[in-house]
C-alpha cells in the first residue's frame, strides 16, 4: 500500500494504491490518520469519484497503447504495425521537416488537449508572457507559431475572456465563497458531476446551515435534486436576457451597490439605459423564467439592505461551460458577472472572491519560450481577442489552413492527448482535414477516432507512471510514481524531450521529468530535495482583505482601482472596442433559434444542447471500461414529457435527433427535469473504443462548425434547432 496521488484527471485526489506485483491494485481516498472507514477525518483532498475505485482497470486496460505504432494500410484506415522508439522519432523528424522544407515551418501545427492530465506540461510549456496556461510550446524553437489545444472550445470563454476584459482579474484566481455564503446561485454549471465534487461537499454544508441555493439551468440537475434548490427553468441560450433582466430590477428598485456603480465603474449609465429593454415581464418571454421568480432572485442575490450594510452576508455564484457555448457567450457571462458586482457580491464575504495576490504558489516561468515572430498563428486575425490573451493559434481554423490554405498551408499535426473528431463540430470535416495532411503524429494513452489517421502514434504514461508535482494554494507536493510505465510507453516528458532532442533543441525543454522538477521550482520558495524528502511543503498565505479595488491590491501599480485600461470594472470594455467588438455585454438571442430562424423551426422545432459532462468518463475517455460505462450503457436524449407524448416516444425508446446537419441515435430518457420545448444529448461519444451505441453517437455530427461566438471562436453546442424522432 503506497501513499499517493490519483492520475486520472487533473485533480490529482490523494489516494492510497494497492501495488500487487507491479502493477496497480485497489486505489481508494487516502486517510488522514487512521482508517477513514472508523470515521476518522479524511484528507480534504482525499476526494472520491465514480472513476477512482477502476483507476486499476484504466492503467491497465487492454487498449493501453504501449508501443510506438506506424501507419500500415491507408490513411484513416486504422492499420498500424509496431515499431521502436527510434524509427518513430526518426519518421516524426523526418515527416516534420520535411513540411518545413515545403511549406515553411508555420505548416506544422500542436493541438493538446485533456487526455494528459500532467499539470506541470501546462505550467511549464505555455508561452512567455501568458498570465495563466496556454498551448504547449515545444514547435516554437522548429519556427511554428501554431500551438493551439483545448482553450478553443473550453473555459477561455468563462475564465480568461470574460473576466480579463472587464475587470482584469482572471477566472484562476477568483473563487465562491460558498462556506460562508447565504446563498448559492449555481448557474450553468452541475457541481455534482465535478471532479472532484469538492464545490457539492461545500454546498451540502451550507444547506445544513442555512443557506439557499438557486440552480439556472435547462434542466433539473443533480445539484438541483440534491439540494432540494429553487429551480430557475431557462430556456437554453438565454441567459444574458436573464441577467440584464436581474440588473434591471437591481437599478430599477434602487437595491444595487451605488457606491461601486457610481465610482468603480465605467458604462453604468449604458448598461442602465439598455438593460431598461429587459423588464421581467419581456424577459419572461425570451427565457421562459416567471417574471415573479427573476424579481425574487434578484432581490436575493442582492440581499437584505445591499452591500454596505453591517455584516453584510454575499450570495456565491457558481458558473461554467453551460454558458460558454452560445452565440453570445462571452457577453452573457460578463452580463451574470457585471450583476454579482453591482449586487455588491465581488470580492465580499460570502459572494465571488478575488485571492489574494500570494494565495496561489507558480512555478517558475522563467523557462517559457516566445513563440516566433514574423509569422502570426492561424485564428489570430479571426479572433484577435482570444490571441492576445493566449497567444496560441486558434483550432476550429485548423480545416480552413489545411483543405484550403487559408491564411496559409498546414500540412503536419501533432495531437497530443485529444480527441478532435469527437470534440468538435462537424466530424466529416475534420476527417478530411486529417485525410490531406502530409504528416500526422499522434501522442496518446489509448486509440482515439483522431490516430486512425495518424503516420505515427506515440504511447503515452499516465500520471501514476512518472514523478511530478501537484498544486493546490500555497500547499506543494511531491507526486511520485507509482509503478513503471506500462509496456514501451514513455512519461509526456520523455516523449517531449525526445522530440525535441531529435528536432535539434534539446536543450530549450527539461531532458527528463527529473529536470523538470529542477527548473520547475528553481528560483522559488520550494527547496526540492526538501520537497522530494517530506513530501509536501506548505507556504503561508496572506490573510485576506476585500474589496481590494479600494486599497490597491489589483493593479500592478498599487493604486486603487482595476487592471483595466480604465482602472475601473468596465461595464463597457474598452479592450472589446479596441478590437471591433460591442463593448456593453449585449444579449444576442441564438442564431439558430426559434426567434432567429422561424423557418428552420418549423422543421426542427425542439432546442438542441450537448456537451455537458457525464459522472462516469471524462469527456470521450474510458468509454471502454466496462465497470464504468456499465453506468451509461448508452447515450441519453432527455426530453419533457411535452415533447415526448405526441411523438410517441417514452423513456428507454431508440430515438434519432436530427438538425440540419444530420441525426444520430439514442436513447431517449423522458423527465420533468429538463424544460419543454428543450433536447439535452450526452455529448463524447463517436471514439473508437467502449459499446457501439457509444461508438456510434457523435453528438457533432449534429452540430455546425461555422456557428461560433464571434468573441471566443467557440462552437455552439447548446441553443441549436433540432427534432426527435421515435425509431421503430
Ligand atoms: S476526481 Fe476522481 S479521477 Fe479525478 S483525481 Fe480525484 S479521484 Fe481521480
Amino acid at each position: 500500500m503506497v501513499q499517493g496521488h490519483c492520475g486520472l484527471c487533473p485533480s490529482g485526489c490523494a489516494v492510497q494504491i494497492t501495488i500487487q506485483g507491479g502493477r496497480i491494485g485497489r486505489v481508494v481516498p487516502r486517510r488522514n490518520v487512521t482508517g477513514y472507514r472508523d470515521g476518522a477525518k479524511r484528507r480534504p483532498d482525499a476526494m472520491s469519484c465514480a472513476r477512482v475505485g477502476r483507476a486499476a482497470d484504466i492503467v491497465h486496460s487492454p487498449d493501453r497503447l504501449l508501443f510506438p505504432l506506424k501507419r500500415a494500410g491507408a490513411r484513416g484506415e486504422n492499420k498500424f504495425e509496431r515499431i521502436g522508439w527510434d524509427e518513430a522519432l526518426d519518421a516524426i523528424a523526418a515527416g516534420l521537416h520535411d513540411t518545413a522544407r515545403r511549406h515553411g515551418p508555420q505548416a506544422a501545427c500542436m493541438y493538446t488537449g485533456r487526455g494528459t492530465f500532467e499539470r506541470s506540461l501546462w505550467e511549464m510549456l505555455s508561452p512567455a508572457g501568458v498570465r495563466e496556461t496556454s498551448a504547449w510550446s515545444l514547435l516554437f524553437p522548429f519556427g511554428s507559431p501554431n500551438s493551439t489545444g483545448a482553450g478553443s472550445n473550453c473555459y477561455v470563454s468563462h475564465a480568461v475572456l470574460a473576466p480579463a476584459v472587464t475587470f482584469g482579474v482572471w477566472g484562476a484566481e477568483m473563487f465562491p465563497d460558498v462556506e460562508n455564503s447565504r446563498l448559492i446561485v449555481v448557474w450553468g454549471t452541475n457541481p455534482a458531476n465535478a471532479s472532484p465534487p469538492l464545490l457539492m461537499r461545500q454546498i451540502e454544508k451550507a444547506l445544513q446551515r442555512g443557506a439557499k441555493v438557486v440552480v439556472i439551468d435547462h434542466r433539473r440537475t443533480e445539484t438541483a435534486r440534491r439540494t432540494g434548490a429553487q429551480w430557475l427553468a431557462i430556456r437554453p441560450g438565454t441567459d444574458g436576457a436573464l441577467a440584464l433582466s436581474m440588473i434591471h430590477v437591481l437599478i430599477e428598485e434602487g437595491i444595487h451597490d451605488r457606491e461601486f456603480a457610481e465610482h468603480w465603474t465605467e458604462g453604468f449609465d449604458e448598461l442602465r439605459a439598455y438593460s431598461a429593454g429587459f423588464p421581467p415581464e419581456k424577459a419572461e418571454e425570451m427565457t421562459g423564467v416567471p417574471a415573479g421568480a427573476i424579481r425574487e432572485v434578484a432581490r436575493a442575490i442582492a440581499g437584505p439592505g445591499g452591500a454596505k450594510s453591517a455584516g453584510y452576508v454575499g450570495a456565491a455564484l457558481l458558473s461554467y461551460t453551460g454558458l460558454e457555448y452560445t452565440n453570445s457567450g462571452v457577453q452573457n457571462i460578463r452580463a451574470v458577472m457585471t450583476l454579482w458586482a453591482l449586487s455588491g457580491n465581488l470580492d465580499t464575504p460570502g459572494g465571488n472572491l478575488i485571492k489574494m495576490p500570494d494565495t496561489d504558489f507558480k512555478v517558475n516561468p522563467g523557462r517559457r519560450l516566445e513563440p516566433p515572430a514574423g509569422v502570426d498563428p492561424i485564428g489570430k486575425s479571426a479572433y484577435p481577442l482570444y490571441h492576445l490573451y493566449r497567444k496560441e493559434a486558434h483550432a476550429t481554423e485548423l480545416p480552413r489552413a489545411i483543405l484550403h490554405n487559408e491564411p496559409y498551408p498546414v500540412r503536419a499535426l501533432v495531437v497530443w492527448g485529444a480527441s478532435i473528431i469527437t470534440g468538435y463540430p462537424n466530424p466529416g470535416l475534420w476527417r478530411r482535414a486529417f485525410s490531406a495532411l502530409d504528416f500526422f503524429l499522434v501522442v496518446d494513452r489509448f486509440p482515439t477516432e483522431d490516430s486512425r489517421y495518424a503516420d505515427i502514434i506515440l504511447p503515452a504514461a499516465t500520471s501514476f507512471e512518472e514523478d511530478s508535482y501537484l498544486i493546490s494554494g500555497r500547499r506543494v507536493e511531491f507526486r511520485r510514481k507509482v509503478i513503471e510505465p506500462v509496456g514501451e510507453s514513455r512519461s509526456d516528458w520523455d516523449i517531449v524531450a525526445a522530440i525535441a532532442g531529435r528536432l535539434g533543441y534539446g536543450q530549450l525543454f527539461p531532458r527528463s521529468a527529473r529536470e523538470m522538477l529542477r527548473w520547475a521550482f528553481e528560483g522559488t520558495e520550494v527547496d526540492l530535495q526538501e520537497l522530494e524528502k517530506t513530501g509536501e511543503v506548505s507556504l503561508a498565505v496572506s490573510p485576506m482583505r476585500y474589496r481590494k479595488w479600494e486599497s490597491g491590491l489589483l493593479r500592478k501599480d498599487g493604486r486603487p482601482g482595476f487592471e483595466t485600461p480604465s482602472g475601473k470594472f468596465e461595464i463597457a470594455s474598452r479592450i472589446l472596442k479596441e478590437n471591433g467588438y460591442e463593448p456593453l455585454p449585449m444579449y444576442t438571442p441564438p442564431r439558430e433559434g426559434p426567434t432567429s430562424a422561424p423557418a428552420l423551426a418549423m422543421d426542427f422545432p425542439l432546442v438542441f444542447n450537448s456537451g455537458s459532462r457525464n459522472k462516469a468518463f471524462f469527456n470521450s475517455q474510458h468509454h471502454n471500461i466496462a465497470r464504468l460505462a456499465d453506468q451509461r450503457p448508452n447515450p441519453l436524449a432527455w426530453l419533457n414529457p411535452r415533447d415526448a407524448l405526441p411523438r410517441g416516444i417514452a423513456s428507454g425508446d431508440a430515438v434519432e435527433v436530427v438538425t440540419p446537419r444530420g441525426h444520430v441515435r439514442f436513447e431517449a430518457f423522458v423527465t420533468e427535469d429538463i424544460v419543454p420545448g428543450a433536447v439535452e444529448v450526452d455529448a463524447s461519444g463517436g471514439g473508437p473504443l467502449g459499446p457501439s451505441s457509444w461508438r456510434e453517437a457523435n453528438a457533432n455530427e449534429l452540430t455546425d462548425s461555422e456557428n461560433r461566438d464571434p468573441l471566443s471562436g467557440f462552437p455552439v453546442y447548446k441553443a441549436l434547432l433540432c427534432d426527435v424522432r421515435k425509431i421503430s
